[in-house]
């Protein structure tokens, strides 16, 4: 974990999308932006979540502004959960996109075997869902603003097994730069942070993940796996005054591995 941030956010009102547990990204993320004086609202994806997120919201430093539903495949909670979060929050400044899903048959095996409905979810859940969150937060963040998404390095090479969901991260970093363009004349910011391999719920759902994960951290520049928290830390640059040129970017924070050739 980084170091003192006291203040670095300090009124700032985010909305965080994706936590599911304690191992999640996204609640790192909501941590670091609680420590640096911001103020979160957290959405869960139906009711087998909503106990851990409510119980995960009561443990930051000052109360969530709200816990609301959302899954990002049902319009009508898309607009309820961003006007109640804005209605919370009063106004909204960051938005944290860290939500991904592809069916288990559509992983490992061969791409070329991926079937229509099985392309569209994935696409759905964990593309076009950044840009239906962004849509309906930009008339709140009326002092600009900061928009932060997760992807991986299978949006820019092939990697066997993680299939439909590299094809996902592609669009999903396509969106980032198209919605920098569209957003940035009114100062909001959209990038994307590209994690090295962490083992959270939804990592669990790739064939062989475990293995692959080990083989990856053997052969960083660094030597090493990356963690939640170093994520979070990178999230919280991209989200404060400290990044305020940023923008269409994938920032990848994977000990480096994103370099490597051989
Ligand atoms: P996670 O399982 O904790 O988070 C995934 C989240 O997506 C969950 O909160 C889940 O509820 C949510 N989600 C799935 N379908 C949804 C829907 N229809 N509506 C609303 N929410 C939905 O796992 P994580 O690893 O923290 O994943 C967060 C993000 O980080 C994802 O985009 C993932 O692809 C990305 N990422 C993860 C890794 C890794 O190794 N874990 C590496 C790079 C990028």
């Amino acid at each position: 974990m980084g170091g003192n941030v006291n203040g670095l956010l300090d009124g700032k009102r985010c909305l965080i999308v994706g936590v599911a547990n304690k191992r999640s990204i996204a609640w790192a993320i909501a941590r670091r932006l609680d420590e640096a004086g911001a103020t979160i609202a957290l959405t869960y994806q139906g009711e087998r979540t909503e106990g851990d997120v409510r119980a995960l919201a009561e443990t930051l430093s000052r109360p969530a502004a709200a816990v609301l539903p959302l899954d990002v495949q049902d319009d009508d909670e898309m607009d309820a959960a961003v006007a109640g979060a804005a209605d919370a929050l009063g106004g909204i400044d960051v938005l944290v996109h860290a939500v991904a899903f592809a069916r288990a048959e559509d992983l490992g095996g061969r791409f070329a075997d991926t079937p229509r409905d099985g392309f569209e979810l994935a696409l759905d859940v964990s593309a076009f869902s950044l840009a239906g969150l962004a849509r309906r937060c930009e008339p709140h963040m009326t002092d600009g603003g900061s928009i932060v998404t997760l992807s991986y390095l299978a949006a820019e090479r092939a990697v066997p097994g993680y299939n439909v969901m590299g094809v996902a991260k592609s669009a999903l970093e396509s969106i980032v730069r198209l919605l920098a363009w569209d957003l940035g004349p009114q100062q909001i910011r959209v990038n994307a942070l590209s994690a090295g391999p962490v083992r959270t719920l939804a990592a669990r759902g790739i064939p062989g993940f475990s293995d692959m994960a080990d083989k990856i951290a053997e052969r960083t520049p660094m030597r090493r796996a990356i963690s939640t928290d170093e994520v979070a830390d990178a999230a919280l640059y991209l989200c404060s005054p400290l990044s305020t040129a940023v923008t269409g970017e994938t920032l990848h924070v994977d000990a480096g591995y994103h370099a490597m050739g051989l």
